[in-house]
């Protein structure tokens, strides 16, 4: 079993390597922010709850994310591995993670990290607002406001993987496929 987690802040790059990874190595892509995306778009009771933290770009609570993601991995059968993207974004996502994945005995691997300065960030997003018709792209505000949580809630949690000796470090500059093979010689030698 392959269990990664994709890190990094909004903007870094993880949707996109996400992608390319998930076909390389055959594994289940959870994307939190796609997940609240789609249940907002059918208008389910979990995408109403989420919508007001995610068109302000602030996070949507601990047990909304949590029981959402357990339910989509005990939905998921005879898997090779996960990635986990966008989760966890808070160190209370992580411990709840871990413990899932502990009862299943199929932990994670490896926290692969992408370092993206904020400049470049909010150059990215912004122009990734012109397709993405996501409301939290649209302005300034909202953009610093999701870096703002980034640095203050998620950020912890690259320490609880580097903690627990689970922590590698790329760069996330560069051309696609070069950040891509970068990420796949860390994860051919895990
Ligand atoms: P980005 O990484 O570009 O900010 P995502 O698509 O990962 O965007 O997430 C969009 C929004 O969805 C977040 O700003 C937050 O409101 C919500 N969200 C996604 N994942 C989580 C999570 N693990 N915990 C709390 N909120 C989340």
């Amino acid at each position: 079993m392959l269990n990664i987690v994709l890190f990094g802040p909004p903007g870094a790059g993880k949707g996109t390597q996400s992608k390319k990874i998930i076909q390389k190595y055959n594994l289940i892509h959870i994307a939190t922010g796609d997940l609240f995306r789609l249940h907002l778009s059918n208008n389910t009771s979990l995408g109403i709850r989420a919508k007001e933290y995610m068109n302000k770009g602030n996070l949507v609570p601990d047990n909304i994310v949590i029981n959402m993601v357990e339910d989509k991995i005990n939905n998921s059968n005879n898997v090779e591995g996960f990635i986990f993207d966008g989760f966890p974004r808070t160190i209370n996502q992580a411990t709840a993670l871990d413990k899932m994945l502990e009862i299943k005995n199929i932990p994670i691997k490896q926290m692969l990290a992408l370092k993206v300065e904020e400049e470049e960030l909010i150059r990215r997003i912004k122009n990734r607002a012109k397709t993405s018709g996501r409301l939290d792209d649209q302005s300034e505000e909202k953009i610093n406001n999701r870096i703002q949580v980034y640095n203050n809630e998620t950020k912890p949690v690259a320490n609880y993987y580097k903690e627990h000796d689970k922590f590698s470090e790329i760069n996330g500059i560069g051309g696609i496929t070069e950040i891509f093979d970068e990420l796949c010689s860390i994860i051919d030698n895990l």
